[in-house]
């Protein structure tokens, strides 16, 4: 046990490097450390699939960078760069996971692999001294979907404070890492007002980041049950479940499962407003085209793959 989280520790017997159910990551590798996630965030979608372990619990691949560096040594050319983590957070505040992240992101960067990431923790010292030896080959995306740290605490109860995020933000933009500020899931009627925003804004703003991907809460089975188990205000649960009743169900999952959506002219109307806000404070805001194919054909720029690599990626 480590903290509340408990650990079981398992080889990873398939192949490491492999593409994403979610759509935005179907076209480039990407490893998870772990199945399950110490953060606990009550919406993670991870919690739906069939590998979750179940809350308060997560299993550590442990030969993760061994089998990288197999299948590095194995492939005809290169991937340009590999996405950390689909289902689970690299940085989670767990030191044998924080141990197999740092030993799996070496052996990509020594071998001139591109080291792309979303966390919601702080990241620690020695993973900025190993990206600021290699800057040009990392980029990321720190989460935040809200600069109270109440709310943070309802949602997101294992991940790291708004302060520490901004932090670590700031730190990586200092060593010479692209970064951008991921807003997703914004729950709407909770993290969404223009006040909100407003803040949400001002903290980005500050850090001298100027790009901010966003994107609404989806429901499926799994995280609607999480939601009615986590919240214990029913009068909060009852304000983010109600404009689900007439929402949408989208395919997000190029393996075609759908997860219901909040309707799609509110999400438009939701999403103007956010880019207007934005707008005041130089912040364009990036709305994902895979998430919301009713709407925009947009890129959130989850990844940065440009034309020339992504062509070689699967080789
Ligand atoms: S940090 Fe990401 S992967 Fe981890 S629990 Fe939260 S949403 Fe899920």
């Amino acid at each position: 046990m480590n903290g509340m989280v408990e650990i079981c520790v398992e080889s990873r017997k398939s192949k490491v490097l492999s593409p994403s159910a979610l759509r935005c990551l179907s076209r480039i590798p990407t490893i998870n450390i772990t199945s399950g996630c110490a953060h606990g965030c009550i919406y993670c979608y991870s919690r739906g699939y069939s590998q979750y372990p179940g809350e308060g619990k997560i299993i550590l691949f442990s030969n993760i960078a061994e089998k990288v560096e197999d299948e590095l040594k194995r492939k005809r050319k290169k991937p340009a760069a590999v996405y950390f983590c689909p289902s689970c957070d690299p940085f989670q505040p767990v030191p044998e996971v924080l141990r197999q992240t740092y030993e799996t992101m070496k052996i990509l960067l020594e071998h001139s692999v591109g080291v792309q990431f979303v966390t919601k923790a702080g990241v620690p010292d020695e993973f900025l001294k190993l990206f600021e030896r290699h800057k040009n080959l990392v980029c990321g995306q720190v989460g935040l979907i809200t600069t109270d740290d109440r709310i943070r605490r309802t949602f997101e109860p294992g991940a790291a404070s708004v302060a520490q995020r901004l932090r670590t933000a700031k730190m990586l933009l200092d060593i010479g890492v692209e970064l951008s500020v991921r807003a997703d899931p914004l729950i709407r009627g909770v993290t969404d007002s223009d006040e909100q925003i407003r803040t949400l804004c001002e903290a980005v703003a500050s850090l001298g980041v100027s790009e901010i991907a966003v994107s609404y809460l989806f429901l499926r089975p799994a995280i609607k049950k999480s939601f009615e188990r986590n919240i214990k205000d029913q009068g909060l649960l009852d304000r983010i479940l109600a404009p689900y009743s007439d929402g949408e169900w989208l395919a997000i999952e190029a393996r075609g499962s759908r997860s219901l959506a909040l309707p799609g002219a509110l999400r438009k109307e939701s999403f103007e407003r956010i880019k207007k806000v934005a707008s005041g404070y130089g912040i364009t805001v990036r709305i994902c085209g895979c998430k919301n194919p009713d709407i925009t054909n947009e890129s959130c720029n989850i990844t940065r793959i440009t034309d020339g690599p992504e062509k070689r990626l699967f080789d």
